[in-house]
């Protein structure tokens, strides 16, 4: 399902509507692989027979986007931990240089113990990515405890963030071979805001 629906964001003839629903049918999947990931607890359950042991997630999960592609991966994270709390981070990318510029930064309170999803379709350089880890790490959080997800990676973005942050797991659906001389990912999927917002 996951190669279906990534080529249905590649191919530059889906219309915005098709674009948005494989977004975030793939953003519905990436959840559920991050929990395969995510430190459980134990607990004991009572089923109607007899008693059992059992898994649950932790309380305390934080999402954090970078606006504004991952708006897009935002609500199906949501349906699979409501309970979640929310960080938002606006980076906005310098076309020329392609460095991330910071215009918005609110992060709720971090907790050491606490699990932080990353989520961004789009890693290219990883400068985005690594910028936003920075301000999560400085709000207190564990390294070991930040996860990554985005829909497309590169080669060189996520061995850029495994080389600089080795603790930090990525869950990223596919990794691409290359950039162009903009930093845009090659095959990719061309800007992927401008394709699930319908902007140019
Ligand atoms: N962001 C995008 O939207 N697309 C790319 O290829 C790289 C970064």
């Amino acid at each position: 399902m996951k190669n279906i629906l990534i080529s249905i964001l590649r191919d530059k003839n889906s219309p915005r509507d098709k674009f948005q629903e494989a977004a975030h049918k793939l953003s519905f999947i990436l959840a559920t692989e991050v929990s395969n990931y995510l430190p459980t607890k134990q607990i004991n359950i009572e089923t109607p027979m007899s008693t059992t042991q059992g898994v649950k997630l932790p309380q305390e999960i934080m999402i954090v986007i970078i606006l504004r592609s991952a708006i897009a991966m935002l609500k199906p994270f949501l349906t699979y931990y409501p309970q979640a709390s929310i960080g938002v981070i606006g980076l906005k990318r310098n076309e020329f240089t392609a460095k991330p510029e910071q215009y918005y930064c609110n992060l709720p309170p971090i907790t050491p113990q606490q699990s932080i999803i990353l989520i961004d379709p789009m890693l290219a350089t990883g400068g985005s990515a690594s910028f936003a880890i920075d301000l999560i790490l400085k709000a207190g959080a564990q390294e070991s405890q930040i996860f990554y997800s985005g829909i497309i990676g590169s080669k060189e973005g996520t061995q850029y963030l495994k080389e600089k942050y080795p603790k930090i797991k990525q869950i990223i659906a596919q990794i691409d071979p290359v950039l162009n001389d903009k930093k845009y990912i090659i095959p990719g999927l061309g800007d992927f805001g401008d394709r699930y917002f319908g902007t140019e």
